[in-house]
C-alpha cells in the first residue's frame, strides 16, 4: 500500500479561482477596493499607534481606466508592500495579510475595520484579467517592487523606480470582459459596491459651477473649475452615534440609500451592538399599505461599509425583509449557502437581536405617542401582523400594541377590544365572537345591521387576516372570529334575540308597568319591541316632539309649537 499526499499547486487552483470562487465576475473591483482601503486603514492605525510616522494626509483611492491600453488601474497611498512582503502575501495563495495584521494587533486593531480574511480576493483580479501588474512602494524606507503574473504561476518580480507610498495594481483586462473599460460599467460597479466606503474613491473628474464674483455681469457665465468626482460617503449615518443624529440626518440618508424613493419612510430604527456580535444599521418603515412584493429596495448588507448583497434573507427574520435600511456586521459568515446560514449560531442571534429591537421600538411609539400610531397602523400593520404569525417572541411582544381597528375607526388592542364585547357577543358555547368586516363598501348592509345590534365590528382587510385570526383563536382562550356577512351571523343574532324573548307576554307586560312607576309617563315611553332591534333588552325613549321642545328652551327660541301650556321639562 502507498501512502502520499496531495499536492495542491497554484497550478491546480488558478483555474478553479477563475471558475467557481465567485459566481459573479464584477466583485473583482470590491476585492480590490477593498485591498486598498485595507491598506490605507493600516497605515492610519500604525501611524496612530506610532508604529508608523509618515504624513498621513487625506489618502484616497483613484480608479481609472486606460482605454489605449485596455488596463483599470486602482491606486491607493496605503502601507504599500516590500519586494519580501509581496512573496509573502500575494504569492501565497489563500494567505490573508488582512487576518495577520488583525492577529498581530489583536487588542488596538478590532476597531480598525479592516475588510480582507479569506487571502483570496486578491486573485479575483484574475476572472478579468489576462495579466496583472502590482507597483507597490512601501511606508519602510525600501525600494518599490514591480510584481507581474500572466495567469499562469510563474511571475516575475522586481525593482520599479515608484517613489510615492502605496500601491497600484493594473488589470489587463481580457477580450471578453471589456465591458470593465467602459466609464458607465465601472461608475455603476462602484455605486453599487463602493458607496459607503471609509476611504474616498475618485473616478475621473467632475465640473463644479462656482459663485459668480461680485463684479461680474448678468449675461457672464458663472465660473467652473474640475474637480476629483469622489463616487462614495465615507462616513454614512448608520456609522455615527444615535446621538448625533437628527430626523432630517435618518430621513436624506435614506434618499441617499433609495435615490428612485421619492416617498419618505415612516420611521426608522438604529441597530448597534458590540455584543456578542457586530452589528449596526438603520431600518427604515417605508409605507408599506397592502403591498407585500416589495422586489426592489431592499435592506442591503454590508460587512465594514463594503456591499455585500441586498439579498438579506436568511439573516433577518423574512417578515423584516420588508423593510428598507442597512445592516452591516463583519459576523456575518459570508460565499456560504443560505441554509448553512440559517444554522449559523451569529446569525440567529443577529436575527433575533433585529426581531427585539424592532419590537421595542413599535412598543415605545405604541407607548409614547398612541394617536401617531393609530395613524401609521394601515401602512405598517403588514409587518406587524406577519410577524406575529411567523415569529412566536415577537407574537408576545407584539400582542400588547397591535392594533385592531373597528368600522368606525376606533382602533383597539386585543384586550381593550375583548373588554369591549365580552359582555354582549358570544355564542351558544360561550365564546366570545369577535365580527369582522374585510371590505366596508360590499358588506356595508350586513355591517349596519350588526351595530344596529350593539355590535362592535372590526376591520381586518390585510391579504393575511384569515391566517391571523386562525392564530389568535388558538393562541387566545374562548374567542372566536365571525364575518359579518357569514351565515351564522344571523344565527348567533338570533340566539340573543331569543334569550330576551324568554320572557311571556305577561312577564313584558309586568315589566313595562314596574318601569312606569319608577319613570313619569307623560314624558317617556317604555318600548319592549325595540328589542328587536337592538341588542338591548327594552327602551325607554322620549317623544320626539317634547325632545325637540327641550332643544328650544335652551337655545331661547319660540316657535312652531308655542310655548304657553307646555309642561315644564
Ligand atoms: P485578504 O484581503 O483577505 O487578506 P487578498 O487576497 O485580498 O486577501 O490579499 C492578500 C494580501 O495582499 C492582503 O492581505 C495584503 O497583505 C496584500 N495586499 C493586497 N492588496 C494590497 C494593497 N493594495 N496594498 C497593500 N497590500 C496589499
Ligand atoms: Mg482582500
Amino acid at each position: 500500500m502507498a501512502t502520499g499526499s496531495i499536492n495542491v499547486s497554484v497550478e491546480n487552483i488558478f483555474p478553479l479561482i477563475k471558475k467557481f470562487l465567485y459566481s459573479d465576475h464584477e466583485i473583482f473591483l470590491r476585492e480590490l477596493i477593498s485591498n486598498a482601503t485595507d491598506a490605507t486603514l493600516k497605515l492610519k492605525h500604525l501611524t496612530a499607534i506610532g508604529e508608523a510616522s509618515v504624513t498621513y494626509g487625506d489618502p484616497i483611492i483613484e480608479v481609472k481606466i486606460d482605454k489605449e491600453n485596455k488596463t483599470l488601474h486602482i491606486i491607493d497611498q496605503g502601507v504599500g508592500m516590500t519586494a519580501e512582503e509581496v512573496e509573502k502575501y500575494i504569492n501565497e495563495v489563500a494567505f490573508s495579510g488582512a487576518e495577520e495584521f488583525l492577529e498581530k494587533y489583536k487588542d488596538s486593531a478590532k476597531d480598525a475595520g479592516i475588510i480582507g480574511h479569506f487571502g483570496l480576493g486578491f486573485y479575483s483580479a484574475f476572472m478579468v484579467a489576462d495579466k496583472v501588474e502590482i507597483i507597490t512602494k512601501s511606508y519602510k524606507d525600501e525600494p518599490a517592487a514591480h510584481w507581474s503574473c500572466d495567469g499562469s504561476p510563474k511571475y516575475t518580480l522586481e525593482q520599479h523606480d515608484k517613489s510615492e507610498r502605496g500601491t497600484e495594481i493594473i488589470l489587463h483586462i481580457n477580450e471578453e470582459e471589456k465591458e470593465f473599460l467602459e466609464d458607465a460599467k465601472i461608475n455603476e460597479l462602484l455605486v453599487k459596491y463602493n458607496k459607503f466606503m471609509p476611504i474616498p474613491i475618485k473616478f475621473g473628474t467632475k465640473t463644479e459651477t462656482l459663485p459668480k464674483p461680485e463684479d461680474a455681469k448678468e449675461e457672464d457665465p458663472a465660473p467652473t473649475k474640475e474637480v476629483d468626482h469622489i463616487i462614495n460617503n465615507p462616513n454614512p449615518a448608520w456609522t455615527k452615534q444615535p446621538a448625533d443624529l437628527e430626523d432630517k440626518d435618518y430621513k436624506e440618508f435614506y434618499r441617499e440609500l433609495y435615490p428612485m424613493q421619492f416617498e419618505e419612510p415612516l420611521f426608522n430604527i438604529h441597530l448597534n451592538v458590540d455584543y456578542p456580535f457586530n452589528l449596526t444599521g438603520i431600518l427604515y418603515f417605508p409605507r408599506l399599505g397592502q403591498d407585500m412584493n416589495l422586489q426592489k429596495d431592499r435592506i442591503q448588507l454590508y460587512q465594514n461599509q463594503v456591499f455585500v448583497t441586498d439579498n438579506v434573507e436568511g439573516i433577518v427574520p423574512e417578515f423584516l425583509t420588508m423593510l428598507r435600511g442597512v445592516i452591516d456586521s463583519p459576523d456575518i459568515p459570508l460565499n456560504v449557502s443560505r441554509s448553512y446560514l440559517q444554522a449559523d449560531g451569529n446569525v440567529k442571534k443577529i436575527s433575533r437581536y433585529i426581531t427585539k429591537k424592532v419590537a421595542d421600538k413599535l412598543s415605545a411609539m405604541f407607548k409614547n405617542n398612541r394617536e401617531d400610531f393609530e395613524q401609521k397602523w394601515n401602512d405598517i400593520k403588514i409587518v406587524i401582523e406577519y410577524g406575529m404569525l411567523s415569529e412566536d417572541k415577537f407574537f408576545e411582544k407584539a400582542d400588547k400594541f397591535a392594533l385592531y381597528p373597528t368600522v368606525d375607526n376606533n382602533y383597539y388592542t386585543f384586550e381593550e377590544l375583548i373588554g369591549k364585547v365580552k359582555a354582549n357577543q358570544t355564542d351558544k358555547d360561550n365564546k366570545t365572537v369577535i365580527l369582522y368586516a374585510s371590505n366596508k363598501d360590499e358588506q356595508h348592509a350586513y355591517i349596519s345591521a350588526a351595530k344596529d345590534k350593539g355590535y362592535e365590528v372590526l376591520l381586518l382587510d390585510s391579504p393575511i387576516v384569515s391566517h391571523l385570526i386562525q392564530k389568535l383563536e388558538t393562541t387566545k382562550e374562548n374567542i372566536t372570529f365571525t364575518r359579518v356577512d357569514a351565515d351564522h351571523v344571523d344565527n348567533l343574532i338570533k340566539k340573543d334575540e331569543e334569550k330576551i324573548s324568554k320572557l311571556s307576554d305577561e312577564e313584558k307586560e309586568k315589566l313595562k308597568t314596574d318601569l312606569e312607576k319608577v319613570i313619569p309617563a307623560e314624558k317617556y315611553t317604555v318600548q319592549l319591541e325595540a328589542m328587536d332591534s337592538n341588542a338591548a333588552p327594552f327602551m325607554i325613549t322620549q317623544p320626539e316632539f317634547m325632545r325637540r321642545m327641550k332643544e328650544m328652551q335652551q337655545t331661547g327660541g319660540g316657535g312652531m309649537f308655542g310655548m304657553g301650556n307646555m309642561p315644564e321639562m
